[in-house]
């Protein structure tokens, strides 16, 4: 296969380019990892995170699927948010969405290909609950709303969720914030949600997305 071979040449040389200017690069980073901030993102091939940050190696503990979904019943993500705040205690979790998103498009148009079909009902129920503003939009501009508007639904799922609401009871840094990169441009933008605390996402949203 030549892209496998183009990418093994490629990796020795970078691997090489790396040792020659940082020599004890590979041994640190075998130590451990201290990621500062979990990612959770769409699993889309032109949304890769270290890229669109311009990161190092190490910086990102990283969860994608289709629709950047986190999902309390789905066992992947809380796998990935339990690791990320009680083991590596990464003090920011970031969900970030995109324009141009197939994901949100499909759940849009009901693709019918299963499973990914039955995955984005979660982005329908998004969609149910603000289907009155988003009615009004035409075909893009709605699915970009969508797309922002999934993002700041993760971010509730994600502050209502247990293994959050303990961190911070414990007195633990945790930041939750969401994030849109348009594909059209290259830039990352804050949709304006971002909470530090049980107070803070309570204030904003508690009763509208508690039990
Ligand atoms: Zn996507």
């Amino acid at each position: 296969m030549p892209f496998i071979k183009k990418m093994i040449a490629y990796n020795h040389s970078w691997a090489a380019e790396v040792t020659r200017d940082k020599p004890d690069f590979f041994k640190t980073i075998a130590r451990a990892q201290s990621p500062e901030t979990l990612w959770i993102g769409c699993s889309d091939a032109r949304v890769g995170p270290d890229k669109l940050g311009g990161l190092p190696m190490g910086s990102l503990f990283v969860h994608r699927n289709v629709a950047n979904i986190f999902a309390t019943n789905d066992l992947n993500s809380m796998a990935v948010l339990e690791y990320a705040i009680d083991v590596l205690k990464v003090p920011n979790i970031i969900v970030c969405g995109h324009y141009g998103c197939g994901g949100i498009h499909a759940a849009l148009e009901h693709s019918g290909i299963q499973p990914v079909d039955l995955w984005l009902d979660q982005v329908r129920f998004v969609f149910n609950r603000h289907a009155k503003e988003l009615k009004k939009l035409p075909k893009e501009g709605r699915a970009n709303r969508l797309a922002e508007l999934n993002v700041e639904a993760q971010v509730h799922n994600i502050c209502r969720n247990t293994i959050v609401r303990e961190a911070w009871k414990r007195g633990q840094d945790v930041c939750v914030t969401g994030l849109i990169f348009d594909i059209h441009d290259g830039h990352l933008k804050q949709l304006g949600i971002e909470f530090r605390s049980q107070e803070e996402w309570e204030a904003c949203y508690g009763e509208a997305f508690s039990d």
